[in-house]
């Protein structure tokens, strides 16, 4: 486990940085690694471990105390969902949503009754927020989006589909991404808080999935959903806006989760490299072994590097867009090729649910996709860079 750096002559990460990683090492040593694979088997969600991480105020880690946040920041957010990616990539992935997507848009254009009724409770775990962009036909594309908000004398209806939907059917509050204006495209795009209790929302059977199994992800469905105007989260037309205050902090979030999931994996190969005999000796006394441990331990230090340049850079507020993109497509692959090696490092056993490397295998997947497929980075990434 982590512990915090006594050593002030060699510190370089503040005190508060230090607590919250040992807080949430403690946290996920104890409580969330010995219920991990139990949870996953059964494709459920550990409410519970939610509610504490709501009594311990991680929701709250990024927003002031004004708000009844924790009054932490970006780097405090990323190092807490690193560590709780390295017990349970489901759990963390619906923390980081409920600390981030899921309630910002409410934080930042949300009124004292919205606070009152959505945010404070989302604060404490009491209420879950989800967050809606995709569509069947809008994924990459957001111009895309087809779902409808219609202004009406006292508000707006809602009608149209989100699918890809996390905390889809448990989420009280949703963040979601409508078209007003279908011939704006991209400029006609809009945010609107639609609580679940309103008539008209409904959504699918959760999805099958892969990885990430004790989450819920479904469709969602808007059938004349009416809402009061002041449920509008920003102007019209400044959807896409609202989506790019927050798209470097989805983006190094997602590298968080990656790094915390390679240190899972490496942290279980290294233990298994050490343990496991062939041919007289331990598996790790051979150097294809330790190629593959120096490769997991390079990628995760450089990973960790590009975490915290980005986490400070958006702390100190300066633009760090394209960096946070190179951060999140690095170590993803990392992770990746992480859980593909310390699979292999198990040998048979790597194939066997007995184990925890399959599941870091399956969940690695999920990091995938959200804040921008590779296809789409490595897009941008380029762009930027040949646009000098
Ligand atoms: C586990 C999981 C959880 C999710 N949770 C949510 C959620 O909570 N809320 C939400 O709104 N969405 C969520 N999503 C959806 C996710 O954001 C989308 O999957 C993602 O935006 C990609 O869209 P798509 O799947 O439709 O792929 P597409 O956009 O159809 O892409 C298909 C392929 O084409 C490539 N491609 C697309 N455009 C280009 C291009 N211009 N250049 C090169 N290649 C391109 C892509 O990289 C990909 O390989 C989730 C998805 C998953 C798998």
């Amino acid at each position: 486990m982590t512990q915090p750096n006594k050593n002030k002559s060699n510190k370089i990460r503040s005190n508060a940085e230090d607590m919250v990683r040992f807080t949430m090492a403690q946290f996920v040593d104890k409580e969330v690694i010995p219920v991990a694979t139990e949870y996953d088997n059964k494709g459920e969600f550990p409410q519970h471990l939610f509610k504490k991480l709501g009594k311990m105020g991680i929701f709250g880690i990024r927003y002031p105390k004004k708000v009844r946040g924790s009054g932490g920041n970006t780097t405090l957010y990323c190092i807490a969902m690193q560590e709780l990616a390295r017990g349970l990539m489901s759990l963390a992935a619906t923390t980081a949503m409920q600390c981030l997507m899921g309630t910002n848009g409410l934080y930042l254009y949300g009124t004292k009754e919205m606070y009152e009724e959505f945010l404070y409770p989302a604060l404490k775990g009491d209420k879950m927020g989800a967050f809606q962009l995709t569509e069947p036909n809008a994924g990459s594309d957001l111009s895309a989006v087809r779902t409808k908000a219609e202004k009406t004398r006292d508000g707006y209806v809602i009608n149209g589909m989100k699918t890809w939907s996390t905390s889809g059917p448990k989420g009280d509050f949703h963040t979601v991404l409508c078209q007003t204006d279908p011939s704006l495209g991209l400029r006609g795009l809009a945010f609107f808080l639609v609580p679940a209790s309103t008539p008209g929302f409904s959504y699918s059977k959760p999805f099958d999935l892969l990885g990430t199994r004790t989450s819920s992800i479904s469709e969602i469905y808007f059938k004349d959903c009416h809402v009061p105007v002041e449920y509008r989260l920003g102007e019209e037309g400044r959807g896409l806006g609202v989506l790019l205050k927050i798209l470097s902090e989805i983006r190094i979030m997602t590298a968080a989760l990656a790094l915390g999931l390679h240190r899972a994996a490496m942290d279980d190969a290294i233990k298994y490299c050490k343990e496991r005999e062939q041919f007289g000796k331990p598996i790790g006394k051979y150097q294809l072994i330790q190629a593959k441990i120096a490769n997991m331990a390079v990628n995760l230090e450089a990973g960790q590097l590009m975490v915290d340049k980005v986490t400070h850079m958006i702390d100190q507020g300066k633009e760090c867009l394209n960096l946070a993109s190179m951060a999140k497509y690095f170590t993803v692959e990392s992770a990746c090729s992480a859980s593909d090696e310390a699979m292999r490092i198990f040998g048979g056993y790597g194939y066997s649910m007995e184990y925890s490397v399959q599941r870091y295998y399956r969940d690695n997947r999920f990091l995938l996709y959200g804040g921008g497929t590779h296809e789409v980075l490595q897009t941008t990434i380029a762009r930027e860079i040949l646009s000098k």
